[in-house]
Parts: C-alpha cells; structure tokens; sequence
C-alpha cells in the first residue's frame, strides 16, 4: 500500500529540515508518495494567501504530512493545517540524548495535550478601555476523546499509565470536566492514573522529571509545560511533535523558522527527522520508526553534530550520517 505524504516545507529553516527528512524516509523500504505544497511567508508575499487551498486540501486528503516552520504567517498556517487532520491531540515528547548537553539529562517525558480546546479556542472580547474578557471552552467529547486516546497510548506503549496535570481546584467547571472526564475514561480502561495541579508539576518536573512519564495537559497547560521540559532537555533543535487526528496525523518539529540560521544550511534536521519517526508510528510502521530513532540516536551521540550542539557539521553531513547509521 503506498502512503500519499504531504511536505509542506514552509518558510527559514523548514526548508532546509523538511527535506533532510524526506531524504531519511526515501532511504527505508517503504512505498510513499511525496507531495510538496507551499505555505507560509514567501507564498503570501506571490499570491497574498500563507495556505493556499490546493495546500490545504492536498493536507486534508494525505496520509500524513510533514511540516517545516512558517515565519509571520504562523498561525494563519499551523491553526488550518491542525484542523485539515481533525486533529485533537498534540503528542510532544521531551527526551534527554546521551551525549548532548541537558539540564536535566534523566528527563524522558511524553506530552499528550488537548489541541482543539481551552482557551485556544476561547472567544476573547474587549468590553471597555479597561476590561477585556476570555471564554474558556472544555467539552465532555474533546475530552473524553483524549482520554481514550492516553489510554490506548499507554496500552500500546511501555508505559504504567498517564498523569493528568490540571487546575480543577480553581477552574472547577472547566478542568473539573477535563480531569472527571479523562479519569473515567482512565476506569473504564483499568489505566492507572494519578493526578498533579498543573502549577505544582512546574517545580516537580525541574527538580525530579523522573516521577513522570505520560503527561495528558489541557491545551494552553500542554503548550506552556512541554516548552519548559524542553528547556530540561537541551535544544529546540531536538524536539519533534505530531499532531493526531482519526484518520490523518501531522508531523512538525517544535522550532520555528530560525530566522537567524536559516539559508545557511547549519540547522539541526534531528527535530524533524524524529517527527519523521512518529510520522512512521502513526502509519503502523513500528519497526522503521526505531530504526530511525535509533539512528538519530547514534548520531547524536557520536555525531557529527551542528553548530547548537557544539559541532560545526552542516545539516547535509548529520543527515548523511543519519542515513548512513540506518
Ligand atoms: P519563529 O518565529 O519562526 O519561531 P524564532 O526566532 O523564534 O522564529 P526558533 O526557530 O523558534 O526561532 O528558534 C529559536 C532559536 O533556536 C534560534 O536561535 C534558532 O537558531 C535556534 N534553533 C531552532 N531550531 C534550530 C535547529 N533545528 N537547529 C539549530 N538551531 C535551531
Ligand atoms: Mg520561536
């Protein structure tokens, strides 16, 4: 079966680290079809539109879809491209390398965040000069679709169950459906679970990440504390995510554009060539997503390495070196 893949390069570095991880995924014995479409800045400054259609629906109809960065025209680009994969859940692994640099180099956390709800989705409004209001929105369905997915995550996984970080102390309406919800879910799967306040699980991660291991967050809780676990870990160069829907999955490396790199051909690929990794998880090719695990791995202890790891290899050699460890 051939998968039909969209790479959405973008803008900066995404142009750089997209297609090094293209270039991994040729290297494996598997039947893909790469479509690349534009989005971002320099597309709007041609036709005035950072997502065309044909990119948006070419992302609404793949199997999956590799994304770079988008520069200014960011949210315009991600905020769609989440939605063409109905994705409702952002997985974001933390994970310190051997050999690199770490705060905390024990770290090996996983991030599974609400992504289509909370005050992402809120409706802001300015009442006066003075006063400006935001709606929180948590539903029983979004909720109750995540939990079954930390579930089945944990099932399929090497894992003991999941931690739901919250703040149903305070916002008892809101994260009390979000924590209730996850954790009958939780019961109804014999998954165990236990549960952190989301502000405690700030100082808890810095001072011991090891007591956690599956972190289910609401929304804006998952984007807030997964950055600070890659603080911990050492480099955005390093970190990938995907974006998960029912039928399709969208794969990003966490960086951005790196404006201050980019067209210098320096950047990292790690980040995106281990989203590349989830990328083939998600498509159940289980065995080739460790083998490209793996050899990042490899590489990223022996290198050679970039310049924000300490190297001076160009974006070109670590690939090869990648490719060459598979
Ligand atoms: P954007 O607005 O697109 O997010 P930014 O200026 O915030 O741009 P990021 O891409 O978020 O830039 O990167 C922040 C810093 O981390 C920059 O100094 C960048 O060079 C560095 N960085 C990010 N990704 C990588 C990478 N893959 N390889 C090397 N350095 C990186
Ligand atoms: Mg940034």
């Amino acid at each position: 079966m051939t998968h039909e893949i969209a790479v959405i390069p973008g803008d900066g570095i995404g142009q750089e680290v997209t297609p090094a991880a293209v270039e991994v995924l040729e290297a494996l014995e598997i039947d893909f079809e790469f479509r690349e479409a534009d989005a971002g800045d320099r597309v709007k400054e041609v036709t005035g539109e950072a997502l065309p259609e044909e990119t948006y629906e070419l992302a609404a109809s793949a199997d999956a879809t590799l994304f770079g960065a988008a520069g200014e025209t960011a949210a315009d680009v991600i905020l769609p491209l989440r939605d063409a994969v109905d994705s409702f859940v952002n997985i974001r692994p933390a994970k310190a390398y051997p050999g690199i640099d770490a705060v905390r180099p024990e770290t090996d956390l996983v991030f599974l965040r609400e992504n289509t709800e909370g005050v992402y989705a809120g409706h802001e409004d300015r009442l006066s000069e003075d006063v400006a209001t935001l709606t929180r929105v948590v539903t029983q369905s979004a909720s109750r679709d995540l939990g079954e997915f930390a579930c089945e995550y944990v099932e399929d996984g090497d894992h003991d169950g999941f931690t739901i970080a919250h703040k149903a102390n305070v916002m008892r309406e809101t994260d009390g459906v979000f924590r209730d919800t996850i954790q009958s879910v939780a019961d109804e799967h014999g998954v165990e679970t236990d549960e952190v306040l989301m502000d405690a699980f700030a100082t808890k991660v810095c001072l011991d990440p090891e007591q956690f291991d599956v972190v289910v967050c609401p929304n804006l809780a998952g984007d807030v504390l997964s950055d600070l676990a890659a603080g911990l870990v050492g480099g955005l160069g390093l970190l990938p995510s995907a974006n998960v829907g029912p039928e399709r999955g969208l794969f990003e490396p966490v960086h951005g554009t790196a404006p201050d790199i980019a067209g210098e051909g320096i950047a990292n690929p790690a980040a995106t060539i281990i989203s590349a990794a989830m990328l083939l998880e998600y498509l159940g090719h289980d065995e080739e997503a460790e083998r490209v695990q793996n050899a990042v791995e490899t590489t990223l202890e022996n290198g050679p390495r970039t310049a924000d790891l300490g190297g001076d290899a160009s974006t070109e050699d670590v690939t090869a070196a990648i490719i060459d460890t598979l």
